[in-house]
């Protein structure tokens, strides 16, 4: 898949998860279908170096491929990062962030369906909530593989559920 060019990423909703994770929802102006598949990721350029590269952070698409122009990202604030911090105290429904995407190759296909086994650390997740997440999130997993929607999705689905 080629590289796709820097876009204009309009924020048009923002949702507090937890206390430290927020869901954003960026449209994208100049394309009328945002066009990616379950699995694949963004990249935001977050003003926060003279360096473009070390401005640049990736994020995983938690929605499914709707025919729009709209996606969504779940961000945990990263409190000694750089770029999260950032995000969660400037970033407000209207603003606009330059996106890359989408990218990434660990996808779901029909085909292999009967095939796969994901393993998957929620390091996260228990930390916050306990083992019940475990087993919700194994649920849910299978869910996402028989519905092929998004694997992204299980972190929103967890952090949700947790709230
Ligand atoms: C494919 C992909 C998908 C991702 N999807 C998601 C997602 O859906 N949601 C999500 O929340 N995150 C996701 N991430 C992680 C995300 O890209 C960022 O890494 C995360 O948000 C932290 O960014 P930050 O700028 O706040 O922290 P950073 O500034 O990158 O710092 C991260 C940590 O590294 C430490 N650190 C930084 N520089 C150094 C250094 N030089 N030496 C030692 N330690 C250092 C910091 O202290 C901090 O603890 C994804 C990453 C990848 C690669």
């Amino acid at each position: 898949m080629a590289i796709q060019p820097w876009r204009t990423g309009k924020v048009i909703r923002i949702e507090n998860a937890t206390y430290n994770t927020r869901r954003y929802w960026f449209e994208i102006p100049e394309l009328s279908s945002f066009d990616f598949e379950p699995g694949q990721f963004v990249q935001l350029d977050f003003p926060i170096h003279e360096k473009p590269a070390k401005r640049w952070r990736s994020y995983s698409i938690a929605s499914w491929p709707d025919g729009t122009n709209v996606f969504e990202l779940v961000i945990v604030l990263v409190e000694d990062g750089a770029g999260t911090p950032w995000l969660f105290n400037n970033v407000v429904v209207g603003s606009e962030i330059p996106v890359r995407g989408p990218q990434g190759v660990f996808t779901l296909h029909e085909e292999n369906l009967q095939k796969i086994f994901f393993l998957f650390a929620p390091v996260q997740v228990l930390r916050l909530s306990g083992q019940w997440c475990i087993i919700s999130a194994g649920i849910i997993l299978l869910v996402e593989i028989f519905m092929s929607s998004s694997v992204a999705a299980l972190q929103m689905i967890c952090y949700t559920t947790m709230n």
